[in-house]
């Protein structure tokens, strides 16, 4: 997995987080007023897998695809590797 790819998922997987997130907060207001019972636990618990599965993918895979050496984690993704200068774009 490259570093670009490595974003899509991490990007894919906190959308799907927030949408859990936001389906527990609006479904048993509007759907489901008798409320959502387990699945409200169930849909907790998958934003914050996500979230972690996410997180855990932009630590292992967010690195320079010339030299392999971890890219800066905080940020926007450098114009050039920051260990060996050459370009990411
Ligand atoms: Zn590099």
């Amino acid at each position: 997995m490259n570093y670009k790819s490595c974003l899509v998922v991490r990007t894919v997987c906190n959308v799907l987080a927030i949408l859990a997130a936001v389906a527990v907060l609006i479904l048993p207001r509007t759907v489901f007023p008798e409320g959502l019972g387990v699945w409200s636990h169930v849909l907790l618990i998958g934003a914050l897998v996500l979230v972690l599965a996410g997180a855990v993918v932009k630590a292992v895979f967010y690195r320079c695809p010339h030299c392999g050496e971890f890219l800066p984690v905080k940020g926007k993704t450098p114009d050039a590797c920051p260990h060996c200068g050459e370009s990411l774009k």
